[in-house]
């Protein structure tokens, strides 16, 4: 079977925007409203000649359901069957306390995590990535999602973490 990366974060921090980029298709669900319903999806990526699933959390009604109910539903379908996590934080808002919860939670797992500082757009916004080291994940890779900048790097960094 092939290695599953969970990609986690908060409603509105670009995920379905990243798979896409990384499945090279416009096929996730890409919503401008956060915590918007939709079920759990899981694509196949292939990067340097490797073949792996992804899986994009979704924004499970955060609205509606609040925080704990978010954590719990991640937790149970994306962060447990996965054998890596792709954690995504919008660096032009920083780390939020929803952000540090999910934190606690995939460190909870065990799981190799690669931490993704997305909406990266430009060189500009590379300083504001430099503070989620604070998450204690380790080196956040600066992307942009939805331009491409720095997905190479952050693909090569998720190979070595499945
Ligand atoms: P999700 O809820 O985490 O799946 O987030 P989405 O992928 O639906 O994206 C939420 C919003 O952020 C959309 O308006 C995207 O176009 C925008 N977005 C995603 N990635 C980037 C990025 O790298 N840069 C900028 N500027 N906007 C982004
Ligand atoms: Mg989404």
């Amino acid at each position: 079977p092939l290695p599953v990366l969970a990609v986690v974060g908060r409603p509105n921090v670009g995920k379905s925007t990243l798979v896409n980029r990384i499945i090279g298709r416009r096929e996730a669900v890409v919503e401008d409203r956060p915590g918007v319903t939709r079920d759990r999806v899981t694509y196949e990526a292939t990067w340097n000649g490797r073949r792996f699933k992804l899986v994009d959390t979704g924004g499970w009604e955060i609205d509606v359901l609040g925080i704990d109910k978010l954590v719990a539903t991640q937790a149970e379908y994306g962060i447990e069957s996965a054998d890596a996590v792709l954690f995504v934080v919008d660096a032009t808002v920083g780390a939020t306390d929803t952000d540090e919860a999910l934190v606690k939670l995939i460190r909870r797992a065990g799981k190799p995590v690669v931490l993704c500082a997305n909406k990266v757009d430009g060189p500009s916004t590379e300083a504001e990535a430099a503070y989620l080291w604070s998450l204690g994940l380790g080196e956040p890779y600066p992307v942009s999602a939805l331009h491409g900048r720095g997905s190479g790097d952050l693909l090569d960094a998720v190979l070595k973490a499945l």
